[in-house]
């Protein structure tokens, strides 16, 4: 059967089969991102809202994700910077040289080594300074009623948390994702580290394995590299970002080896062994079939997210899960009409910008009966590596495999007044047009992408072409302004000979053919 025929799309938008009268407007399961900004949402608007969560509200936005990831990205940031001092013509600190060894332009010292107990203790006080944002205070002032229990469907229209059967007119799964682990004989009998234990080590970390090569194992090589941490980046796919334009995944890849990252791409982690502090992952390379093996003092596993649904009641609930996915649609309904998904938990990007768009389609389909979609278009997202890697819309490789007719331009950073002020010269934007110029997707990896990408995130929403951008004053010296000048490639393109000679006979223009 077809997820539509499950869903069935005749259904109306939030159809109560109940008879019994509900105590509840809406009973929001989760409260991370997605549950959160449904759960204020639902209040402000009126609603008699009863918020679940299992351990502390913020989910792991706040405790395990985008917050310390960027918080231990910064400190990395700034300890990196000391290498630069001499590629920026200023002395040593405190008339030494900065690291273990003799500064000089165009070389790299020695690295040094951070403390990774004190960077981690940074990170646990960004945390704690965005903690009330989320607390059950707040939420209970709002209007919230917040449950702190584990819970699980018993029925269709009954959710059971700190022994209370919980009714309401509508549900949201809100339960995010959790890392995925892969199946790697003897990896159950090493300590490993994931995303949810990483942020508060209290110990050095002299080296680290990183299995997975997407944003989040990216992100923490770059993040631990930098720190003064042997790294080494492994994974299945012949490159790391595979979902990225192979170009604009290179730019990272080379940052990330100038980091000193290690990488075993294109490999498959067979056996894990050892104790703490020695541990060691084989693994076998596609290319030529050849074994190989990395020792290193931790392991870390970013191989991918899955959908949390154990433990929930689904069955009972008449929600249906194929191949760990929950079942839904694009207003988010799952198959139990009275009963929506939104966040990670929709198995869509899995992104807290994408976490609280949801909540918006959740609120308007289940309060207000108004059929709202979950856009799937126009998502940017950010890789925040150094250089950052976003995107919007499609990829030159995607629009290639789709054979869409489709034009592609690009401008490099190197050729940007304050990519060379600042000496930020990697990478490049690229944009995706169509034969009349409008845009279908924007990637740009360099300084700041995850900042330029919002103006060709509201380029394509507002479905405009290449032109409006190029008409468009940016300010000089930015590194905005490489939306523009690469919009204007395309305006270049268009002035072919032709129409250039037509310009010259129409207006007299004199200047060289
Ligand atoms: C390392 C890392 C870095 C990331 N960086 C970024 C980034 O830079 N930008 C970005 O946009 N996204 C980033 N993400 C993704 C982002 O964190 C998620 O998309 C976002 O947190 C999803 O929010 P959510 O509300 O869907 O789920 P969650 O935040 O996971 O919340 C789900 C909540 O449900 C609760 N729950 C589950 N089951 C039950 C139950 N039975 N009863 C009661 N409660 C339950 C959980 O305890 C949890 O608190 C990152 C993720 C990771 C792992």
């Amino acid at each position: 059967m077809t997820e539509s025929a499950r869903l069935n799309p005749q259904a109306p938008v939030g159809r109560t089969i109940d008879t019994m009268k509900p105590d509840y407007d809406l009973c929001v399961i989760g409260g991370g991102a997605a549950g959160l900004v449904v759960a204020a949402g639902g209040a402000g608007l009126g609603a008699k809202v009863v918020l679940v969560e299992q351990n502390r509200l913020g989910g792991d936005c706040l405790y395990y994700g985008c917050v310390p990831s960027k918080a231990l990205l910064k400190a990395a940031s700034v300890f990196h910077q000391q290498h630069d001092r001499a590629l920026f013509g200023l002395p040593p600190l405190n008339g030494r040289p900065p690291l273990d060894g003799p500064p000089g332009a165009g070389s790299r010292p020695e690295k040094a080594v951070a403390s990774i107990p004190a960077a981690m203790q940074r990170v646990q006080e960004v945390i704690r300074g965005i903690e009330p944002h989320d607390s059950p205070e707040r939420f209970r002032a709002l209007g919230v009623e917040v449950v702190q229990a584990r819970g699980r469907f018993t029925d269709p229209r009954t959710f059971e948390a700190d022994g209370r059967q919980l009714r309401a007119r509508r549900f949201v799964l809100a339960t995010g994702s959790r890392p995925a682990l892969p199946p790697i004989p003897g990896l159950d009998s090493v300590p490993y580290l994931t995303n949810e234990t990483i942020f508060s080590l209290a110990e050095e970390v002299a080296s680290l394995t990183v299995i997975g090569a997407g944003p989040i194992g990216c992100e923490l090589a770059q993040a631990f590299a930098r720190l003064g941490t042997r790294v080494t980046l492994i994974g299945r796919e012949p490159r790391l970002l595979a979902r990225e334009d192979a170009d604009a995944a290179e730019v990272v890849r080379a940052s990330l080896a100038s980091d000193g990252v290690q990488f075993e791409l294109g490999a498959t982690p067979t056996a894990v062994s050892g104790e703490a502090g020695r541990i060691r992952l084989e693994f076998t390379r596609a290319g030529d079939g050849s074994a190989g093996s990395i020792e290193s003092s931790h392991l870390l596993i970013a191989a991918g997210r899955k959908v949390t649904v154990d433990g929930l009641g689904l069955a009972e609930a008449g929600v249906e899960v194929v191949d760990g996915r929950i079942v839904n649609d694009d207003r988010l309904r799952t198959t139990n009409p009275d009963i929506y998904v939104a966040g990670d938990a929709a198995g869509r990007q899995m992104f807290t910008h994408v976490a609280e768009h949801h909540a918006g389609v959740v609120l308007r389909n289940a309060l207000f009966h108004l059929p709202a979609r979950a856009e799937s278009r126009v998502v940017p997202w950010c890789t925040f590596t150094d250089p950052e890697l976003a995107r919007v819309g499609i990829s030159e490789a995607e629009a290639k495999a789709a054979r869409l007719d489709f034009e592609s331009y690009r401008f490099d950073f190197a050729e940007l007044d304050r990519a060379r002020t600042d000496r930020e010269t990697e990478g490049f934007a690229r944009i995706i047009t169509d034969r009349k110029g409008r845009l279908l997707g924007a990637t740009i990896v360099g300084p700041h992408a995850g900042e330029a990408i919002a103006e060709y995130a509201l380029a394509m929403a507002k479905k405009m072409k290449a032109a409006d951008i190029s008409g468009v004053i940016h300010v000089y010296p930015t590194f905005a302004q490489i939306n523009r000048r690469v919009a204007d490639q395309r305006l270049k393109a268009t002035l072919t000979p032709t129409i250039k000679r037509w310009m010259r006979w129409l207006f007299g223009l004199r200047g060289p053919q």
